[in-house]
């Protein structure tokens, strides 16, 4: 036992000594009980000491203030010194163990920090979170702030958060415990892999009460875990799937196309020559080729292009060098294996330039075999072989061309490729022309409009008719081209017929609805009109109802923009498939076209003749006006003009004829 005289002293004689136990008297000259005690507090080696204040004053004032400057217990005076004794020794016990408790939670906090783990807690009955310094910073939180557990989900990435709630949610009302692996945004904006597992603590009625959790930053494993599958599954030279992992995505593709009825394609490539620029310009060369020919490949099937976007939007592939100069890919979701021709296609094009490696200007040129899933082969191997085997076929028809394996696709997919590439090419060569078929009156038989019917006058073939072509311009997109020719036209014509002197005449135009709201359609009438010096309500836009039958929102929007425009609006083909005419009332519609089904046989066939009379009723009681299209003799025009149509067209007045003929029939 030390003895000191005064405050100051004893703060001298604690740094050297460093006792267990402190007794301190309040009164003391110089400094006193409660500022030695402070200052004891703040040397490093006395925050933990056990401190006995001895009071002489017995209030409660000097107690409390005994607490607060950090003592652990206080006696009052007069001593009773066997009492002090078995206090003071309770005291040191009090001591060794707080002293190691202390120690074993910084061992802890040094092994959670070398483990790069962290616990976590959550009293779910009151809501109380609660976590280690270790695991803030592991999630790059704050260690200063207390976190809550919103604090604490906040760094996972976005697309994860759910993910990891749902577990967390899954594992309290299942009652089992959970292990959610995902990613964390630190705020250097790095990401941090983080395995978080924990378990449930239910009370006695079976109710959770709280979670135990540990998080521990897994990246080191993941990046161990990447690089393993990296050389376990791609090619070391070009970075490419592997063999391994074609196939195996390969098997995944066929057993998912079984049961989503799905077809796929696969590609086989074999480079031309390879062997030649191998043995001339040596490996190090070829290996460089390889990798310029699988940058190549990649450009080709990025799905951001326009052509590998299939209509099924679900497009995907895979790219793998088996070996050697042999390359695969795997699309799937092509839909129609026409899309595998297409890419086929592009790589053949792109392949096409010249690689300059190590100063040599080299070219190279690509077989390709492709084979489809599942008229090619249902399992992986006879795919293979197949897209294999189509791909000799290729080098066989003079290399640098593509093949599929069965041979009627060859050629049928090959004719439409080339239909829709003429196509193309007729439309900026002027080959289509819009014919006219005039609309009469029925009550004076006075020509009132012209519907505008396409026509291609194809250099080979002659004159196409629109059912031969309109179908496969939506296929390929060319639709869209097509549709804003027409306006075009249309509005050019009758220009020129006012120029002439014939008045505006009101002319209809067919628009084909496929994907009609991607087609900033609005703007083309809006430049057309203007172009032409036309008033809208010289135009017509006749939609078929299945136009009216695709995503209502979206239609309603367009054409009540054609209405701001004051379009007049036709139905088209009305009566056939599921018409019904309660949809005419979602939409702003002014004119009911009556399909030529119904007035073929309507002078024979009373249920024709109901149809039309309920069609007619239907419309008018709306405000629309009917127009009876395909009118063959003069018995359909008279019958129609009875039950109330307004206009009429068909053979019987005029078949659809050319704009010089149509100004014959005007005069
Ligand atoms: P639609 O709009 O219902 O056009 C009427 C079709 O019936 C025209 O065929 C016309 O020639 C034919 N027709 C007219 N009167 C008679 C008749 O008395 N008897 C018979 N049997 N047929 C008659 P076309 O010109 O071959 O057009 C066929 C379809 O192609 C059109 O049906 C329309 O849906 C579409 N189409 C025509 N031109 C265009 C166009 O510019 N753009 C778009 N997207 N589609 C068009
Ligand atoms: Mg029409
Ligand atoms: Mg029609």
């Amino acid at each position: 036992m030390i003895e000191a005289e005064n405050g100051r002293e004893a703060l001298v004689l604690f740094q050297a000594n460093k006792p267990d136990l402190v007794l301190l008297d309040v009164v003391m000259p110089e400094m006193d009980g409660f500022e030695t005690c402070t200052a004891i507090r703040d040397l490093p080696e006395g925050q933990h000491v056990q401190i006995l204040m001895v009071t002489g004053l017995d209030d409660s004032d000097s107690t409390e203030r005994a607490f607060e400057v950090g003592a652990n217990d206080f006696v009052a005076k007069p001593l009773n010194w066997i009492m002090l004794g078995h206090r003071a020794k309770y005291m040191l016990r009090a001591g060794r163990a707080f002293h190691e408790l202390n120690r074993s939670e910084r061992r802890l906090a040094k092994t959670q920090e070398l483990a790069m783990l962290g616990n976590w807690d959550f009293d779910i009955i009151n809501t109380l979170f609660h976590c280690s310094p270790e695991a803030s910073r592991l999630l790059g939180l704050s260690v200063d702030r207390r976190v809550t557990y919103k604090d604490f989900l906040a760094p996972v990435i976005a697309q994860e958060r759910d993910k990891v709630k749902q577990k967390i949610d899954a594992a309290i009302s299942k009652k089992t415990p959970f292990s959610v692996n995902y990613r964390v945004l630190l705020p250097d904006g790095s990401l941090r892999y983080i395995l978080n597992r924990g378990e449930l603590f239910f009370n006695i009625n079976g109710v959770a009460e709280f979670i135990v959790g540990a998080v521990q930053d897994v990246t080191q494993l993941k990046r161990a875990e990447e690089e393993i599958r990296t050389l376990a599954f791609y090619d070391g030279l070009t970075g490419l799937a592997n063999r391994m992992l074609f196939m195996d995505r390969l098997e995944q593709e066929i057993s998912y196309a079984k049961r989503h009825k799905k077809t796929f394609a696969l590609l086989f490539l074999d480079l031309d020559h390879f062997k030649q620029i191998n043995d001339s310009f040596g490996h190090h060369v070829g290996d460089l080729l390889l990798k310029n020919v699988a940058e190549t490949m990649r450009g080709c099937l990025r799905t951001t292009d326009t052509i590998t976007k299939f209509t099924g939007d679900e497009s995907d592939s895979l790219i793998a060098r088996l070996g050697g100069d042999e390359f695969t890919v795997l699309l799937t979701g092509v839909g129609d294996p026409e899309n595998a021709a297409i890419v086929a296609r592009r790589i053949l094009h792109e392949m096409q330039q010249t690689y300059v490696l190590e100063s040599y200007e080299i070219n190279i040129t690509t077989s390709i075999g492709i084979s489809v899933f599942p008229a090619d082969g249902t399992s992986a191997e006879v795919l293979l072989k197949h897209a294999d085997s189509a791909m000799y076929h290729a080098k066989d028809t003079g290399k640098n061309n593509y093949q599929f394996y069965r041979e009627s696709l060859n050629t049928a997919i090959r004719e439409r490729l080339t239909f829709k590439m003429d196509m193309k090419n007729g439309l900026s060569r002027d080959e289509f022309i819009l014919y006219y078929q005039p609309q009469i009156e029925l009550s004076t038989g006075k020509i009132v409009g012209a519907e505008a019917l396409i026509r291609w006058i194809h250099p080979q073939r002659g004159m196409i008719p629109p059912d031969k072509f309109i179908s496969i311009a939506e296929e390929s997109g060319l639709i869209v081209d097509i549709n804003k020719w027409v306006i075009q036209a249309a509005c050019r014509q009758n220009k020129e017929w006012r120029e002439k002197g014939f008045g505006a005449i009101r002319i209809a135009v067919n628009l084909s609805g496929y994907k009609l709201a991607s087609q900033n359609i609005i703007e083309v009438i809006r430049d057309a009109l203007q172009e032409g010096g036309l008033e809208a309500k010289y135009l017509e836009v006749e939609i078929t109802k299945n136009v009216l039958m695709q995503d209502t929102r979206e239609i309603v929007l367009i054409l009540d923009q054609m209405k701001d425009l004051s379009l007049r609006i036709a139905v088209d083909d009305f009566g056939t498939g599921y018409s019904s005419l309660s949809y005419l009332t979602s939409f702003p519609v002014d004119i009911i076209k009556i399909d030529r089904s119904f007035v073929m046989g309507c002078t024979e066939l009373k249920s024709n003749l109901v149809i039309i009379k309920a069609i007619i009723a239907m419309g008018h009681s709306l405000g629309m006006k009917i127009v009876a299209e395909g009118i063959e003799t003069e018995e359909q025009l008279e019958l129609l003009k009875s039950l109330g149509a307004d206009e009429g067209q068909g053979f019987y007045v005029s078949p659809p004829v050319s704009p010089e003929e149509f100004v014959k029939l005007l005069r």
